[in-house]
């Protein structure tokens, strides 16, 4: 089995920690939701490690944040949808839990998931697209993870497509998330039922009923169920895809990009449409080879047992280090 890690996938509305094996498998998991202050949310993380280190012997603890981590990944800087800033939340709580914890960017651990386990196993240059609350993207280059040269590459959700578009928690307008994700589906389903008339529509009549059941999830739930407006939702969803997956083309020319996220777990609802807006709108369309474009394997856990898979390289990595003879105890030759 391995050395067992901890992964915890901080997100926007929920928490998910889980001991993690060496192959990628979840052994317990434990959930709670995301707590909205900082000190809320330090002391749940912490109860979740206590209670899974109980259980486990758990060598360290990998934190997925969605948020722009420094370079060394020591401080979280700003996190749109958490409430830390310019906040050294791993080393503060290496001293709280005990064991060594460390810090990724969401999409990253995503991806090195999906590299290490999952969808992307045999991509060169492979861009994971983690689709949930927002989006976020995690290019893996040969098993390396690309961190562009201050740690804050690549924020691909907050591309803007529309210009003066919708509004988006990172202070601009119409990005890219704000079109592609599944907040986005809820928006778009507002419009459609502000704009026309469903009157057969069951999501139209359980909104008009309870609008706070609107959810992403609700979305695809009616989408699968052929509601008229939940697919035309994923209709403009699929477009807006589809233009973002032509724009990351045209910029990173990849061999594989991996849909994950909560939505992107649903890719069967808008997959094959969004790749026939990506193969039209790339520059250079029928004269260049494409991208091969996957769902998730790994789903919804992606973040979590990518969080562990860092934290178990860390470790080792570490371990690597102390056991290499230090400068002073080399032998000097050549004099
Ligand atoms: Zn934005």
């Amino acid at each position: 089995m391995g050395d067992l890690t901890i992964g915890i996938d901080i997100g926007g509305t929920s928490v998910r920690a889980s001991v993690v094996d060496d192959r990628g498998t979840m052994l317990d998991t434990l959930r709670a939701q995301t707590p909205p202050t900082a000190a809320a949310l330090e002391h749940c993380l912490d109860r979740l490690v206590g209670e899974l280190t109980s259980r486990w012997d758990a060598k360290a603890v990998g934190l997925a944040i969605a948020g722009f981590l420094t370079t060394d990944r020591r401080i979280v800087r700003f996190a749109p949808h958490l409430p830390w800033r310019e906040a050294p939340v791993a080393e503060e709580m290496t001293r709280r839990v005990g064991i060594p914890v460390f810090a990724e960017h969401d999409a990253n651990a995503a991806a090195v998931a999906e590299w290490r386990f999952g969808a992307a196993a045999r991509g060169h240059n492979t861009v994971v697209l983690a689709i949930g609350t927002g989006i976020g993207a995690g290019f893996v280059i040969d098993g390396e993870i690309y961190r562009g040269s201050y740690g804050v590459a690549p924020e691909l959700g907050h591309l803007t497509i529309v210009p003066d578009g919708r509004a988006c928690a990172c202070g601009k307008r119409g990005c890219w998330e704000r079109y592609c994700s599944g907040t986005a589906l809820v928006d778009t389903v507002v419009e459609l039922l502000a704009d026309g008339d469903w009157g057969r529509s069951q999501l139209a009549a359980d909104v008009a009923a309870d609008p706070g059941s609107l959810t992403g999830r609700r979305v695809a739930r009616a989408a699968a169920d052929g509601d008229a407006v939940a697919l035309a939702a994923f209709g403009r969803f699929a477009t807006s895809l589809g233009q973002g997956l032509a724009m990351i083309a045209d910029i990173f020319d990849p061999d594989l990009i991996v849909l994950a996220g909560g939505v992107g777990a649903a890719s069967g609802l808008f997959l094959d449409e969004a790749r026939e807006h990506y193969a039209r709108q790339v520059t250079g369309a029928g004269h260049r080879q494409l991208a091969r474009i996957r769902g998730t394997q790994l789903g919804e856990t992606a973040g979590v047992v990518g969080a562990a898979e860092v934290a178990r390289q860390a470790i080792r990595s570490t371990a690597r280090t102390l056991a290499e003879p230090g400068p002073e105890s080399r032998p000097v030759s050549g004099l």
